[in-house]
């Protein structure tokens, strides 16, 4: 006998729709949601574009890690881009507006069709939809499902982008002229330290330019939703955290999440989390990291969006060789912009002797390694909480997006290591891996390790992100 609706919603959890941007970041700190819901009994279906699922089968191990789950359901929709479109950061405009215009409707057909509810599962109760793609909000309240956003920046690039409106309107911005140290005094909370040079990078550009609109929406798109989900915590980014409750009442700070999964897994003696790589992991560096010494080894990333010049990338390879450091550096296909074909000898022997090169770490893993002492990050805001949960202080090369801001905070705010912002000089690279490395050391490592004390503490009982955790699930079982 089938069962009836009310017998369904006193008998079955609900049902959670979960749907990431489609972009390595926020794929994976989605994920790590997912399942952290999961944990907790709810019902969760999580949708992918056909790419991004495509990749994590080949490179990651999802589908064995959430076969655990019998309340788990994958999903997913193609993005409406032909198979060879690159879908890189320069063109990811191009993804959002496909999404926007030809998957939205295949978005509702999904959520009203019925295929997602059976016997054993009700209708979709709840949707979290990264805040990025407002048309999902749209459809949530086109057919009466309530939606709640993620956002898987910095809390601090989110209240620059909902300041922007006030920036243009105080005619700090747009600016001309090239002083980017001039400060910024229009940002609520960020007037003592904030400079033009802080703001993401296309505050330096055209502001017509169809991609900073919709940063420019953010402050009236973001209220739209239920509540906002936050990949960070209190004691990181409280203060600026309440600024943006004066737009959006209703925030779960719930971060960082993949600490905060670990955590509730080992608390089920279940094995590690996923991890939701899209790329293949070279697991070839652990070893190599085995037989460093104790936090000899500066870890290099920039993400898996960024791209570097010849010039930039030849800059940062003497610079780490000179600077006389260990270094285990990650140089992703395709992200130096054109071939180097004569490597100069002095370099080769460098890295031969203190160096490691790969194509895509697992780079929690390595941040966790005893053998990490220092990160040179793009400051993307995945690796900047992984750094912080670790306690690896960083030395910040921002490129893009929510990056500027981050490693202005990493500096600046909560002294975690040095912002090197817009240089990427041999001389600058060398003497800065030097202060990290060595003289100012035990500085960066003090502040790098209170604050991993203060991630760790946050979800434990009666922490911040763990009562809002609590809060989150008892809101979405009361919808
Ligand atoms: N990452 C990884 N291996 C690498 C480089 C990055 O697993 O070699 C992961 C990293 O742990 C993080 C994500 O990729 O979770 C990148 O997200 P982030 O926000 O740091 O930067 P983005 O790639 O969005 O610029």
């Amino acid at each position: 006998a089938t069962i009836s609706v009310m017998d369904q919603e006193t008998v079955l959890p609900p049902h959670v729709l979960i749907f990431p941007l489609p972009l390595q970041g926020p794929v994976n700190s989605t994920i790590k949601l997912a399942e952290l819901l999961c944990l907790s009994g709810l019902h969760i279906t999580l949708l992918l574009t056909h790419h991004i699922h495509t990749r994590l089968l080949k490179y990651s191990n999802i589908q064995s890690r959430f076969s655990s789950y019998p309340g788990f359901h994958l999903e997913t929709i193609p993005d409406g881009l032909p198979e060879d479109h690159p879908r890189s950061i320069d063109r990811f405009i191009e993804v959002l507006e496909s999404l926007k215009t030809k998957s939205s409707i295949l978005f509702k057909d999904l959520l009203t069709s019925g295929k997602l509810s059976s016997d054993s599962r009700r209708p979709v109760t709840c949707i979290i939809a990264d805040g990025t793609m407002g048309y999902t909000c749209d459809v949530a309240n086109e057919i009466g499902i309530p939606i709640m956003y993620i956002r898987t920046i910095s809390v601090c690039c989110l209240w620059v982008f909902f300041c922007l409106p006030s920036l243009i309107q105080s005619r700090e911005l747009p600016f001309s002229g090239d002083d980017l140290d001039t400060p910024i005094k229009n940002i609520p909370g960020m007037e003592e330290f904030l400079r033009r040079r802080d703001l993401p990078m296309f505050c330096r550009f055209n502001l017509s330019d169809p991609n900073v609109q919709t940063y420019l929406s953010e402050g009236t798109e973001n209220p739209r939703a239920h509540g906002l989900i936050l990949n960070t915590f209190d004691d990181l980014e409280g203060p600026i955290v309440s600024q943006i409750r004066t737009f959006c009442p209703n925030l779960y700070t719930i971060g960082p999440l993949h600490a905060h999964l670990k955590l509730n897994l080992e608390s089920f003696s279940s094995s590690p989390p996923s991890s939701n790589s899209l790329w293949k992991e070279d697991m070839s560096c652990i070893p190599w990291l085995d037989s460093q010494p104790p936090k000899s080894v500066l870890y290099v990333s920039f993400g898996s969006l960024a791209v570097m010049t010849k010039e930039q990338y030849m800059e940062l390879w003497y610079g780490l060789v000179n600077s006389g450091s260990r270094f285990l550096w990650v140089i992703r296909r395709h992200s130096v912009l054109s071939d180097v074909t004569e490597i100069p000898p002095e370099l080769s022997k460098g890295t031969e002797e203190r160096g490691c090169i790969i194509e895509w770490a697992p780079q929690e893993k390595v941040l966790a390694h005893g053998g990490v002492g220092g990160f040179l990050t793009h400051s993307g805001w995945n690796a900047t909480l992984e750094s912080v949960v670790e306690g690896v202080p960083m030395i910040c090369w921002p490129y893009f997006l929510d990056q500027q801001v981050n490693s202005r905070f990493v500096g600046e705010v909560w002294k975690l290591g040095l912002d090197m912002k817009d240089t990427c000089d041999r001389v600058i690279v060398e003497k800065m891996v030097r202060e990290l490395m060595e003289e100012r050391k035990d500085e960066f490592r003090k502040s790098a390790e209170e604050m991993a004390k203060l991630a760790k503490q946050c979800f434990m009982e009666g922490g911040s992100s763990y009562c809002n955790l609590e809060r989150l699930i008892n809101d979405i079982k009361a919808m």
